[in-house]
């Protein structure tokens, strides 16, 4: 931590990037990061490869956040937030000279390749706590704005502080944020309340079609392109419909899937306690936590609900679950 927070001040222009299709931790620390940069008096430019979802636009910054690396701007340094490996910035990677920047790790998922020249990673923790750990032991003026960023981070991933990753640390942190003069009500409501109506109407699709397997330990639904009328789905409209069948009583793993194309699926899964769902998303070529993880499937919809399933049970069935 040290090492980044010196490089960090030896250094002067920042590329700030996250994983593709971004949650409200990879937003939330991206923006944090920016703020902290800024003030610091740094070039800064955050960059993302799929946009801000509506629910997180009341970030202050995130009309910053761009799409693409500006022509005119070479960074020296690149700072990586929230992906287990580079390659899940998507496109971002592509226009960076790698050779001639120094890339920082930010991460907090036990797969972690350990990219980058400096790395900082932890598991068990959201990664805007890490930022704020980091921000904290540098000495930066922590605002009310990069608060309300790294605030959502926490509350996101940690699913309003209910999820396993939430700690003494994690609250304490959130209590110090608070300390900073934001609401945490304000922010719950704008951040998990916000939804726009589309999203609850196809949620009623999609709950029609859920289904509980392997004695009841299993809860699997998805989302097709028909389902939105034949248009994209979009994944933010649909981003954490994957922890609602966590909620039925006996349920360890709950499985979302959606179409991204024609016989083309990207599958989440969450898991609750001790079961590790990360092996099943890593034998699909994917990856994630072990309560946390997600992977992309090619196949016919039926096919590939049941060669997860299969997996998902087999892990139950050996204990690992
Ligand atoms: P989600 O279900 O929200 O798409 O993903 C849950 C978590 O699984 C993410 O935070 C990320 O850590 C991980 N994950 C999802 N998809 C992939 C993937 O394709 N590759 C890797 N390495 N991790 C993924
Ligand atoms: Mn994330």
């Amino acid at each position: 931590m040290k090492k980044i927070g010196e490089a960090i001040l030896k250094h002067e222009r920042f590329l700030v990037t996250s994983h593709v299709e971004p949650d409200g931790d990879a937003v939330g620390s991206v923006l944090g990061m920016w703020h902290a940069l800024t003030a610091l008096g740094k070039e800064v430019v955050a960059c993302l490869a799929d946009p801000v979802p509506l629910i997180y636009r009341f970030l202050p910054g995130s009309r910053e956040v761009r799409n693409e690396i500006p022509l005119d701007f070479t960074p020296d340094v690149l700072i990586v937030l929230d992906c287990s490996e580079l390659d899940r910035a998507g496109k971002i990677i592509d226009g960076i000279d790698l050779g001639s920047v120094l890339v920082i790790n930010i991460d907090h998922h036990d797969s972690n390749t350990g990219f980058g020249g400096l790395s900082l990673v932890r598991e068990n923790a959201a990664t805007g706590e890490l930022v704020y750990l980091l921000l904290r032991e540098m000495g930066i003026p922590l605002t009310e704005a990069l608060g309300k960023c790294l605030y959502t981070a926490i509350l996101t991933d940690t699913g309003g502080f209910r999820y396993r990753n939430t700690t003494r640390r994690s609250l304490q942190i959130a209590a110090e944020i608070v300390g900073l003069g934001i609401n945490p009500g304000e922010i719950a409501e704008r951040a998990c309340e916000s939804y726009p109506l589309e999203r609850f109407q196809i949620l009623g699709k999609a709950l029609r079609n859920l289904r509980v397997s392997c004695g009841g330990k299993v809860a699997d639904f998805f989302v097709t392109q028909k389902m939105f009328n034949g248009s994209d789905v979009s994944p933010s409209i649909v981003e954490g419909f994957v922890n609602y069948p966590r909620e039925i009583n006996g349920v360890l793993v709950s499985v979302f899937i959606r179409e991204k194309a024609e016989g083309r699926y990207r599958v989440s899964l969450r898991s609750k306690g001790d079961a590790d769902v990360a092996t099943v998303a890593m034998a699909f070529g994917g990856g994630g936590h072990r309560n946390a993880a997600g992977c992309v499937v090619e196949g016919e919809l039926e096919t590939v609900r049941k060669r997860v399933l299969n997996r998902v049970c087999e892990v139950i069935e050996k204990g690992q679950c």
